[in-house]
C-alpha cells in the first residue's frame, strides 16, 4: 500500500492554536535535524559515514528504529550496511523477492502490509512485525539499497514525513559526491585541475555550511584536506589581532591514521614553538614551507612525522593564519600535493574570512536588535513589500501579540490583527496606508488602543533609507503617553481650579475699586489726590491680575480641548471699531494713535464675538506696547474669496526672523527686559493662534527688525447674510436696549452682591437684591423683574433649582435669567441650565461693560445663551 504525502491540516483540528504551536515546535525540531545532518553530510569523507549519519538522522526525526540494506552487484540479497536501534536478533540480509524489487524503483514513502506472507523475511530482518516505512536509497556504485524504518509509532506528521524525504535525498546527494570524488581521485587519466576542483568544492561547501560556527568549520575543513591528500595530521593556526601572534585553532589526526585525543595539547606543548616558528616563516615568505624531520623532534617522537608543511592562509592580501600538515612513515609531500595544498589553503582562508565577517555581521545584528528590544518604545518596521520585517519585544508587549503572529505578515493580515487592538481601526489603517504611499513623509499621530489594555499611543513614522538612499521600508515607533497625558490633564485641571479660586475675590476687589473711582477712573471729588492715585494703581494691578488669570485659564482650556465657540454672523466694521475703542485709553496713555482702514462693503464673518474681539485686542495691545510715543497703529480688514483678512500694522521695534515662528509658542517673550516695563505674559499670541485656528483661519507675521510688524489673521466670511440685514438687526437691538429695566440680583456672596447692585444702579437701572433662592422666587412672582442675575452656587435651593421653578411657573416663565458663575460651567451643567431655559450666563470676574451689555441686551429666545 502506498501512502501519498499528506496535507498539513489532515488529522488535525485546523485552526486550533495549540495544534499550531505544536506544529511550530515540530517544524523547528525537524528543521534543526535536517540542518545538522546536511552539514555533517557535506563534511563526510566516505560512504559508511554518510549511511551512519542517515540512520541516526532518521531516528532523530521519527524516533523509530531503522536500517539500510544495500545490494552488492554480485549478490541476490540486500545486506544490512547501517542500522540504528534495531532490536536484538535482527537478520543482516533480505532476499530480493519480487515485492522487494518492486520497492526499489518507487520514489516516495511506502509502507508494507504486515499480514501478507511475503513480508516474512523483512519481518525477521527488522525483528518487528511491521508495518514498515520503506524508502529507496541510491548508493553508487551499488544498484540497490532500501532504508527500512520500523513503523512502531503512530502515523508520521506531514512535516516529519517531508523532512524524512529531504533527509534521504540529502544523503543521496552526499553519496553521489563521494562517488564522483573517488572517481576523480582514482582516475589517473584525469587532469590535475579536476582533482583540485573536487577538493576545492568540498572546502567551499563546508565554508558555506559552517560559516556561523568557526571552530567546527576549521575541523571539518582540516579533516577534508587530510583525507583528500592522505596526510597524517594537521592544524590550522589563526592570527590573533590582539596578541599579534598565531594560535592553534584546530588540530586533527586523519581518521585513516588512528585517533590522538590529546593532539591539541600535544601540538601546543611539544610542537607549538617549532610549528609557530615555521608558520611565521611561511607567512613571511608567503609560500608553502616544507621542513624535514631532523628539525622536528617533538613531532617525530609522538607521531612519527617525516615532514611538516606550513602554508600561509592569505585572504585579500591579509594573513589570516597558517595551515600546517604533517606526513609520516618516511613519506614526503610531492610536488602535486603541494600545489593542491596551496590552492586549498587559499580556499580555507576565504572561508575563514567569510566566517569572521559573518560572525561580525551577526554580532552587529544581535547588538542592533538588543538595542531595539531594550527601548521602551514599540518598534515595527514594514519592508518595501509592506511586510512586517522588524518587531521588537516592547511591541509584542504593547499589542499583546506573539512574534510569530506578526513576523512576515503583509498589510492585510496586519490590519486583521490591529482591528482588535485599535479603538478606531479605520483611522489607523487609513493613516498608515497613506504613509506607505509616500517615501519621504515623517509624521507623528496619536491613537488609542483598547487591547490588551487601554493605552494612548503616540506614533512616529518615517521612511527607512540605506546608505545609498534606497527606500528599505517604513518604521513605526509607538510611545505610550497614557500616563503623560493624565499628568498633563491633572496639572491643567489644578491650574484652572486655582485660577477660579483667585477670580472670585479679584472680582469683588475690581468691582469695589471701579465703584470708588467711577467710570472715568478719576474718583469721587471727596477723595484726596494721593488716595485716588493709589486706588487707580490698585485697580490697574487688579485688572492685570485678572488678565493673567484669564490667559492662564484660556491656555488650560485650549490644552484640554475645551474651547467652546459660539459662531455667529459678525459685522467686521463693528468688531474692529469695538476693539479699537477698547484700546483707545491705553493707546492714548502711550501717545499712540489707532487708525482703521476697512475695505468698503466688507462682508460679515462667521465667528465667535468675544473670542474674535480678544484676538484683535491682543494684537492691538502688542502693537501699542511695542511702538514708541507719537507713532500710529493701523488696523485694517479686506476680503479675498471666502476669507476676511485682518491685519494689525505697527512701525515699532519689529521682530527678527529667528523669533518670528517662536513667538506664537507659549510663554515666549523675545526680550523679557524690554517687555517687563510694558507688561505681558507671553501667552497672548499662543492663545490668539489657537483661537484663530479653532475658527477655521490662520495667523502669521511679517516683520523687519527696527521697521515694525504686521500681524495678520483670517476668519471665514459668513454665508448668506447681507450687510444690510445686519444693520436692521443692530438697529432693532439698540431701540430695545434703551428701555429701563428692573433687575433682581440673587447671590449669597455678601461682597459680590453690593458691588453688582451699585454697578447696575450706576447705569440707571432699578435693582433689587436677595441672598437666597426662596426669597428670590417670592420676589420674582410678586415684583416681576425683567432680568434675574442668578448665582448658581447657593446654600438651600441652588441656582439651577430656582431657574427651574422660574421657568416652570407660567407667570414668571418669560423672565430673563442670567446665570452667574465663578467657574466654567462645564459642558453638562451648561447644557442643563440652557435646557432649563436660562437666557445666558456670566462668568466671574465680571467687568462693568460686560455686565451692562448682558443685562441690557434684549436677547431673543434661543439667540444667545452664551457668555463671553
Ligand atoms: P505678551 O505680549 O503678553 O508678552 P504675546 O504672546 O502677545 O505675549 O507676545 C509674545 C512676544 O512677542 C512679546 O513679548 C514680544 O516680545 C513679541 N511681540 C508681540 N507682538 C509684537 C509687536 N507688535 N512688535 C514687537 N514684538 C512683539
Amino acid at each position: 500500500m502506498i501512502i501519498p504525502p499528506r496535507s498539513p491540516s489532515e488529522g488535525c483540528g485546523g485552526g486550533d492554536p495549540e495544534w499550531v504551536a505544536s506544529l511550530d515546535i515540530l517544524e523547528s525540531a525537524a528543521l534543526r535535524t535536517l540542518y545538522a545532518s546536511s552539514r555533517q553530510f557535506a563534511c563526510a569523507t566516505n560512504r559508511s559515514e554518510i549511511l551512519d549519519l542517515l540512520v541516526h538522522g532518521v531516528y532523530a526525526l521519527t524516533g523509530m528504529p531503522n536500517a539500510i540494506f544495500a545490494s552488492t552487484s554480485t549478490s541476490e540479497r540486500l545486506r544490512r550496511t547501517a542500522e540504528f536501534h534495531l532490536p536484538a536478533g535482527a537478520h543482516t540480509e533480505i532476499e530480493l523477492a519480487p515485492h522487494i524489487v518492486a520497492m526499489l524503483d518507487v520514489r516516495g514513502a511506502l509502507v508494507a502490509d504486515e499480514r501478507s506472507p511475503e513480508w516474512a523475511t523483512l519481518a525477521t530482518s527488522m525483528c518487528t512485525s511491521g508495518p514498515w516505512l520503506i524508502l529507496p536509497v541510491t548508493i553508487p556504485p551499488q544498484p540497490h539499497a532500501l532504508l527500512i524504518v520500523a513503523h512502531t509509532k503512530g502515523p508520521l506528521a506531514s512535516t516529519q514525513h517531508a523532512a524524512l524525504l529531504n533527509l534521504v535525498s540529502d544523503a543521496c546527494r552526499a553519496l553521489d559526491r563521494i562517488a564522483r570524488a573517488e572517481a576523480i581521485w582514482h582516475d589517473t587519466n584525469l587532469s590535475h585541475s579536476n582533482r583540485i576542483l573536487a577538493a576545492v568544492n568540498a572546502v567551499t561547501d563546508i565554508g558555506l555550511l559552517y560559516s556561523n560556527v568557526i571552530d567546527q568549520m576549521l575541523n571539518a575543513i582540516l579533516n577534508q584536506i587530510l583525507n583528500a591528500l592522505n596526510l597524517a595530521a594537521g592544524a590550522i593556526l589563526l592570527y590573533n589581532d590582539e596578541s599579534e601572534d598565531l594560535e592553534v585553532a584546530s588540530a586533527l589526526v586523519s581518521s585513516q591514521h588512528g585517533q590522538h585525543s590529546d593532539l591539541i595539547t600535544l601540538w601546543q606543548a611539544a610542537l607549538l614553538p617549532t610549528s609557530i616558528a615555521e608558520a611565521r616563516k611561511a607567512a613571511n615568505q608567503g609560500q608553502v614551507l616544507v621542513s624535514s624531520s631532523s628539525d622536528l623532534q617533538g613531532f617525530q617522537c609522538h607521531l612519527g612525522v617525516a615532514q611538516l608543511i606550513s602554508v600561509p592562509l592569505l585572504a585579500g592580501g591579509w594573513l589570516t593564519g597558517v595551515l600546517q600538515v604533517v606526513t609520516n612513515d618516511h613519506t614526503s609531500i610531492n610536488q602535486y600535493q603541494s600545489q593542491i595544498l596551496h590552492i586549498l589553503a587559499r580556499q580555507t582562508a576565504v572561508a575563514i574570512e567569510n566566517a569572521r565577517l559573518f560572525a561580525q555581521t551577526r554580532n552587529d545584528q544581535e547588538r542592533t536588535s538588543a538595542v531595539v528590544d531594550a527601548t521602551n518604545d514599540a518598534i515595527l518596521m514594514l519592508d518595501e513589500r509592506r511586510r512586517v520585517m522588524i518587531i521588537n519585544r516592547r511591541a509584542r508587549f504593547f499589542f499583546g501579540i506573539a512574534e510569530r503572529e506578526l513576523q512576515e505578515k503583509d498589510l492585510d493580515q496586519l490590519s486583521v490583527i490591529f482591528n482588535r487592538i485599535f479603538e478606531d481601526p479605520p483611522r489607523f489603517h487609513g493613516w498608515l496606508r497613506q504613509l506607505l504611499r509616500s517615501p519621504t513623509e515623517r509624521v507623528v499621530a496619536e491613537f488609542r488602543i483598547v487591547r490588551p489594555e487601554p493605552r494612548l499611543l503616540q506614533c512616529f513614522s518615517a521612511p527607512v533609507m540605506d546608505v545609498h538612499d534606497r527606500y528599505l521600508g517604513r518604521i513605526l515607533v509607538f510611545r505610550d503617553i497614557t500616563r503623560e497625558r493624565e499628568v498633563e490633564r491633572m496639572k491643567s485641571e489644578f491650574v484652572s481650579n486655582v485660577s477660579h479660586e483667585l477670580r472670585t475675590p479679584l472680582t469683588s476687589i475690581q468691582g469695589a475699586l471701579q465703584l470708588v473711582l467711577g467710570p472715568k477712573r478719576t474718583g469721587s471729588e471727596g477723595l484726596p489726590q494721593r488716595a485716588r492715585d493709589l486706588l487707580s494703581v490698585s485697580l490697574n494691578n487688579t485688572e492685570r491680575l485678572i488678565r493673567l488669570i484669564n490667559d492662564i485659564l484660556d491656555v488650560a482650556k485650549i490644552e484640554q480641548g475645551r474651547i467652546e465657540l459660539r459662531r455667529e454672523t459678525l459685522s467686521v466694521d463693528e468688531l474692529c471699531r469695538a476693539a479699537a475703542a477698547e484700546m483707545h485709553a491705553f493707546a492714548n496713555h502711550r501717545g499712540i494713535s489707532i487708525d482703521i482702514d476697512l475695505q468698503p462693503g466688507i462682508p460679515s464673518v462667521l465667528a465667535d464675538h468675544d473670542r474674535s474681539t480678544q484676538i484683535l485686542i491682543n494684537l492691538l495691545s502688542n502693537a501699542i506696547k511695542f511702538s514708541s510715543s507719537g507713532q500710529s497703529v493701523l488696523l485694517s480688514a479686506r476680503t479675498d474669496g471666502s476669507m476676511v483678512y485682518f491685519s494689525v500694522r505697527d512701525w515699532g521695534r519689529g521682530i527678527d526672523l529667528a523669533n518670528q515662528e517662536r513667538i506664537f509658542h507659549k510663554f515666549v517673550q523675545i526680550d523679557s527686559s524690554a517687555t517687563r516695563d510694558v507688561g505681558g505674559t507671553g501667552l497672548g499670541l499662543s492663545i490668539s493662534k489657537a483661537l484663530v485656528e479653532e475658527q477655521g483661519g490662520r495667523i502669521w507675521l511679517e516683520s523687519n527688525l527696527g521697521h515694525g510688524s504686521t500681524f495678520s489673521f483670517t476668519l471665514p466670511v459668513a454665508p448668506g447674510i447681507s450687510t444690510h440685514g445686519d444693520q436692521i438687526i443692530q438697529e432693532a437691538l439698540a431701540v430695545v436696549a434703551t428701555r429701563q429695566l428692573h433687575v433682581l440680583v440673587v447671590d449669597d456672596d455678601r461682597y459680590v452682591r453690593p458691588v453688582l447692585v451699585r454697578l447696575l444702579q450706576r447705569h440707571g437701572l432699578r435693582v433689587t437684591n436677595v441672598a437666597d433662592g426662596l426669597t428670590a422666587l417670592t420676589i420674582i412672582e410678586q415684583a416681576r423683574p425683567d432680568v434675574v442675575l442668578l448665582d448658581i452656587k447657593m446654600p438651600g435651593i441652588d441656582g439651577t433649582e430656582v431657574l427651574r421653578r422660574i421657568k416652570e411657573n407660567p407667570l414668571t416663565a418669560m423672565t430673563r435669567v442670567i446665570i452667574l458663575t465663578a467657574n466654567d460651567l462645564g459642558e453638562s451643567l451648561q447644557s442643563q441650565v440652557l435646557r432649563l431655559g436660562a437666557d445666558g450666563y456670566l462668568e466671574k470676574p465680571i467687568t462693568y461693560e460686560r455686565l451692562i451689555s448682558m443685562v441690557m441686551s434684549p436677547r431673543m429666545p434661543d439667540e444667545d445663551h452664551h457668555e463671553l
